[in-house]
Parts: C-alpha cells; sequence; structure tokens
C-alpha cells in the first residue's frame, strides 16, 4: 500500500510539471554542510535576507533530525530551457531585483514557483491518502518568488513567522542537501550554472524538489 501510494506520488509530480521523479529510501537523501556553506562563501545575494536562507533556516542537524524521521521521498526535477536559465541578463535582474526586458527573471520565477507548488501538492496529495506527517523541500529562495513586493522578509525580520506558510518552504540547498549529487545518483544529467554561463553551452537547467512521507 505505502508503495504504491508512492507511486501515485511520483506520478502525480510529473503530472503537475516533473520532467522526472522517482521514489526513493529517505537514507538515500544526502546531507552535506559544505551544500549550506557555498550560499554564505561566497555569499548569495539573498543570504542573510530570507529567513529560509542561510545562516537562517534549519541547522544541518534539525536536516537530519527531519529526514531521520521518514521511510521513503519522492525526488523530483523541474527542466527550465538553458536560454532562462543562463539567459546573459538574468543574473544583474536577480541580484538588482529589476526585471530585465527580455522577461527572463519573470519566467525563471514562475519555474520556482513551480517546484514549491509541486511539493506542497504532493504534501496535499499525501495528506489526503492519510500520512500524517510530509515534508517538502524547494528550489532556491522564497522570498523572489512569494515576497518579491514586500519590503522585507516577515519571518526574519518580526515574530509574526513567514508570510505564506501554506506554499513556501525551505529548499533543499539551503537545508545543506547535496542536489547535484542526488541527481547524479539518480541518473539525471544536471549541470552547473553561474552568472557567467554562455546559454549555447549549457544543455538545459533544472531545478529539483522533494517530499518525504512517512
Ligand atoms: S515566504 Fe516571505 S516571509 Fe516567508 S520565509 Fe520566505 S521571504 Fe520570508
Amino acid at each position: 500500500m505505502f508503495d504504491s501510494d508512492l507511486e501515485k506520488l511520483r506520478k502525480g509530480a510529473m503530472e503537475t510539471g516533473a520532467d522526472k521523479a522517482v521514489v526513493i529510501p529517505a537514507s538515500d537523501v544526502i546531507i552535506d554542510p559544505r551544500v549550506r556553506l557555498k550560499c554564505m562563501i561566497p555569499k548569495c545575494y539573498m543570504s542573510g535576507s530570507c529567513g529560509h536562507c542561510p545562516p537562517h533556516g534549519y541547522s544541518i542537524q534539525e536536516v537530519k533530525d527531519i529526514v531521520s524521521q521518514f521511510e521513503k521521498a519522492v525526488f523530483f526535477r523541474v527542466k527550465v530551457k538553458s536560454d532562462i536559465i543562463a539567459a546573459e541578463s538574468l543574473y544583474k535582474a536577480v541580484e538588482s531585483g529589476v526585471l530585465d526586458r527580455n522577461g527572463n527573471a519573470f519566467n525563471l520565477t514562475g519555474y520556482y514557483i513551480l517546484v514549491f507548488s509541486i511539493a506542497r501538492i504532493l504534501q496535499k496529495r499525501a495528506r489526503a491518502m492519510g500520512y500524517t506527517r510530509t515534508h517538502g523541500f524547494a528550489a532556491g529562495n522564497c522570498r523572489d518568488p512569494f515576497c518579491h513586493l514586500q519590503p522585507h522578509c516577515q519571518d526574519l525580520m518580526t515574530k509574526n513567522g513567514c508570510r505564506h506558510p501554506e506554499v513556501s518552504l525551505h529548499s533543499m540547498e539551503a537545508s545543506g542537501i547535496d542536489v547535484f549529487l542526488m541527481a547524479a545518483k539518480t541518473g539525471w544529467d544536471h549541470y552547473p550554472i553561474g552568472g557567467s554561463c554562455i546559454p549555447e553551452k549549457v544543455p538545459q537547467g533544472n531545478l529539483m524538489g522533494l517530499v518525504l512521507v512517512a
């Protein structure tokens, strides 16, 4: 029953926008403190400005404790065209918060929202199946997709907590989960993409998410 439900959730990820999804044992989730450190050294523009991003968010020990409570997970991938995710104008647009004329930052935000949405949909479906414990991880920071129009992250700057607890999630990478290695072990092509990438030289971009179920 558990395995067939997980398979339904995997298919649900594909139906709702993932291009690949697999069911994995929770013990295959790879946690490495160096992944979380990469958000801070060199400092990502969002490090320190979002409650779900390093140095805030879950500690490595908290992530280990969370993952250890689960048996299985759906690991999924959303494919992003390289001319969007590696677009020349993107890095400046993302860092400045001003959209580029070609709309690449806008389009990329849509892909990030899709990852949050798939993770939240799978959690909701798992709960409807009777699994009371689920935990989701998305990709990237949550401030650009959900609080871009706000002056600050409410979770970080006030005692009221996150402004969007129903949709927001911590990302895999901000939580120290080695997404690259997990993708490689799953057999998925994955390419590092930085601000100086040339779109024609990047076959594709990927964003990934994870939903743990017990
Ligand atoms: S969704 Fe907004 S309020 Fe919540 S953690 Fe992210 S940036 Fe902060």
